[in-house]
């Protein structure tokens, strides 16, 4: 046979049809049997032994005997019928039940039939029986392939027409009759299989579905998340081996006056060793002449902007200009303003824009940027408009990544005759495993270090019924001249409770820190943008006190004064929102407090996220913590692509394969890019690039 079996309809086989065919595709995305093959099973029956009678106790679950059929009696009334079957095996008797198909079974079994059964044990008034027992005439040749019954994941709407997890154990039982070792070409290299001690693919597939026994299946299941994450990697490695060594970038080969000059008189502060490290990985990215595509991590408040403008001054110093892009007008404004503060005795023009910016404005900026006149340019998503012209557009920087979308970042590569070096900050760590899977394609720096100096924010939970306590505590701060944070969630605006629970906290909040004396702003989705940044603005400049806001004051806004976050229902935010929420205090030299508010009885769940934010400050430990308790789906700052939705392996559990396998990816890179060696020909099919769309019904 050749492998086009595998590419076939499910319709083909026996018991399917085109109805069913086109079920198991709505439901299950399963259209030829090759996606049958991965389906993998739940679990399995464990249907490899047969027990006896005797054996039975009472941790017993499952079992499989093989007994002879002593007496059957059908027992009560007209309504209350149950079927009693007594069997005995060479050790012991025991009894089987029915309630229901009492019909259908009389009809099947007959005294001094031989019986292979199995079923979950129950015990009734201390003696064991089995209650709906599967059972079949035994036959002795069935001991010769006893084995692990798998158990599908099936879904509603199938089982109702007939195919449930059991049923689909049928279909692939069928596939592995048809099927030999050559049908499923091997995809890894030999030497990495053998180092590795790996099942080969076929025993692979054979034994997730029927395992002869309970190891050879975790050799499976080892064998086809490696599988997995090596191809995944290996594809990942390959995109970046394309972009560093064939994709054309500019060089940027010198480091001339600007940089030298700001470096040396200019720089406030000395550099931490992560922010030097990191700059250096930019530096020798940029300088290769293949374009940088570089995600940089850093927790909030590790000193990300300064290694931003590091890189302006050099695309200035080989000629070219930057954009920098921020996600909200508050935060353009204010990299605006540091960035001119820091530079603004050497001569570069600097210009903001964003909505805000006058017509007459925008169209000097436009004619600046066009002619090259503007070096840089600092503002919001205007910056990709059509009309927006760059003369040489050489170096990109996003920061808060996550708040844009692919689709943006493809805008700019079209800014230039090459695409620009592109420098994407994130304070949304990333678990290393997940930057590794969704993020592979880039190239990651990573901040690790504070600035010297800083005072950890200090994290406290505290029950609802401590809010006066907590009061009191804000005004103390407030008389020493600190500004406060006070968030309410709104998970979805237009969430009409949580939205008058905002109001109203307004309203007690008024009443506690009552005009002239204390000053409040108000920001919330519900205003408008213009009331909305006209509010912030106040609190930003120091004209208001406190500011009671939801979450849309969680993305990098730098107001060294507040000393103080409250958040309220902490309970309802996930842990990287806290983080980073947290991250808005404890940007100044004075303590900082972050003050998680909860109602007095909490999911245990709720508890775990609670403790995490008051044991640790550290993004990286809180966002593997989150991935860990919420999974990838929900992680914030992912891409949630289908990269993430694994077949078989898991980031949290699989951790170590995935590093293996990231070595063995790159190791193939760096020795053999044109996959050339004999053993690594086997990979050539595996290049998605090569992949042809297999199955076509998946494309109609
Ligand atoms: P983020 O990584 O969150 O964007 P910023 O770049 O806004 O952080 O930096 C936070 C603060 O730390 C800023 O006030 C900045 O001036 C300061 N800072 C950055 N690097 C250093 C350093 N090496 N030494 C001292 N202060 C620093
Ligand atoms: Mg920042």
């Amino acid at each position: 046979m050749d492998n086009s079996f595998l590419y076939q309809s499910v319709a083909y086989l026996k018991g399917v049809g085109p109805t069913k065919a086109s079920l198991l595709k709505s439901e299950l995305n399963i259209i030829s049997v090759y996606d049958l093959l991965n389906h993998f099973p739940l679990r399995h029956l464990d249907k490899s032994t047969v027990s006896t009678i005797a054996s039975i106790n009472e941790n017993t679950e499952y079992i499989q005997i093989m007994a002879t059929v002593k007496d059957i009696n059908l027992i009560g009334g007209k309504y209350a019928k149950r079927l009693v079957v007594r069997i005995q095996d060479n050790t012991r008797s025991m009894e089987l039940t029915w309630f229901q198909s009492i019909n259908w079974t009389i009809e099947r079994i007959k005294t001094g039939q031989q019986l292979l059964i199995f079923g979950k044990v129950s015990f009734y008034n201390n003696r064991p029986t089995i209650a709906h027992p599967e059972f079949e005439l035994f036959d002795p040749n069935q001991l010769n392939n006893l084995q692990l019954e798998p158990i599908y994941p099936s879904t509603e709407k199938l089982k109702q027409r007939g195919i449930n997890g059991r049923q689909i154990a049928q279909l692939t039982k069928q596939i592995f009759t048809k099927l030999n070792e050559n049908d499923i070409a091997e995809t890894i290299p030999n030497y990495i299989i053998s180092k590795e001690n790996l099942l080969g693919l076929f025993a692979a597939y054979k034994n997730i579905h029927f395992p002869q026994n309970e190891e050879l299946y975790e050799k499976a299941k080892l064998r086809l998340k490696f599988e997995e994450l090596f191809i995944g990697q290996f594809n990942l490695a390959h995109l970046r081996f394309i972009r560093n060594n064939q994709s054309k970038g500019f060089a940027f080969l010198t480091v001339g006056n600007y940089f030298n000059n700001f470096y040396e008189n200019h720089l406030p502060f000395t550099l931490t060793n992560a922010q030097k490290k990191v700059f250096k990985e930019i530096r020798k990215n940029t300088s290769g002449g293949s374009q940088m595509n570089r995600l940089l991590q850093g927790d909030v408040g590790s000193g990300k902007t300064i290694v931003a403008l590091l890189t302006m001054l050099l695309a200035l110093d080989n000629g070219y200009q930057t954009c920098f892009m921020a996600p909200t007008e508050i935060l353009a404004n204010q990299h605006f303003e540091t960035i001119q503060k820091l530079t603004k005795s050497m001569g570069i023009l600097t210009v903001l824009l964003t909505g805000n910016t006058t017509a007459k404005n925008k169209k000097i900026i436009t004619k600046g940027l066009a002619e090259g006149t503007i070096q840089w340019v600092i503002g919001t998503h205007s910056l990709i408009e059509d009309k927006i012209i760059y003369k040489n557009l050489g170096l990109a920087i996003i920061d808060e990544q996550h708040k844009f979308g692919v689709e943006q970042r493809s805008k700019l590569y079209k800014k230039a005759s090459l695409p620009p070096h592109i420098l994407a900050m994130t304070a949304t760590p990333i678990p290393r495993t997940l930057a590794m899977t969704e993020f592979g394609d880039l190239d990651i720096s990573v901040i690790d270090e504070l600035p010297p100096g800083r005072n950890p924010v200090l994290t406290m939970h505290k029950f609802e019924n401590a809010r006066h306590h907590l009061y009191n505590f804000i005004k103390e701060e407030i008389s020493k001249g600190r500004q406060i944070f006070y968030v309410y969630p709104i998970i979805d605006e237009s969430e009409k409770l949580t939205f008058e629970n905002l109001n109203k906290g307004y309203e007690y909040i008024k009443s506690y820190f009552p005009e002239p004396q204390y000053l409040i702003s108000v920001a919330h989705g519900k205003l408008t943008k213009e009331m909305k940044e006209s509010n912030m603005a106040r609190f930003v400049e120091g004209k208001t006190q406190i500011l009671v806001a939801t979450t849309v004051i969680e993305v990098g806004v730098n107001i060294p004064n507040a000393s103080v976050m409250v958040i309220e229902s902490a309970e309802r935010f996930g842990l990287s929102q806290l983080h980073q929420l947290r991250g808005r205090v404890g940007r100044g030299s004075e303590k900082s407090y972050c003050i998680l508010l909860t109602s007095n009885h909490i999911s245990q769940d709720a508890q775990q996220r609670m403790r995490i934010m008051t044991e640790t400050n550290d993004g990286f430990i809180i966002a593997e913590k989150d991935l860990e308790l919420r999974g990838p789906g929900d992680l914030e700052g992912t891409r949630q692509s289908g990269a993430l939705h694994f077949k078989i392996a898991n980031l949290i559990e699989d951790k170590e394969i995935l590093l293996k396998a990231k070595k063995y990816a790159n190791y193939i890179f760096e020795k053999d890019p044109q996959l050339q060696y004999v053993e690594n020909k086997v990979l050539i099919a595996q290049l998605n690039i090569n992949k042809q769309p297999i199955i076509w019904g998946k494309i109609s």
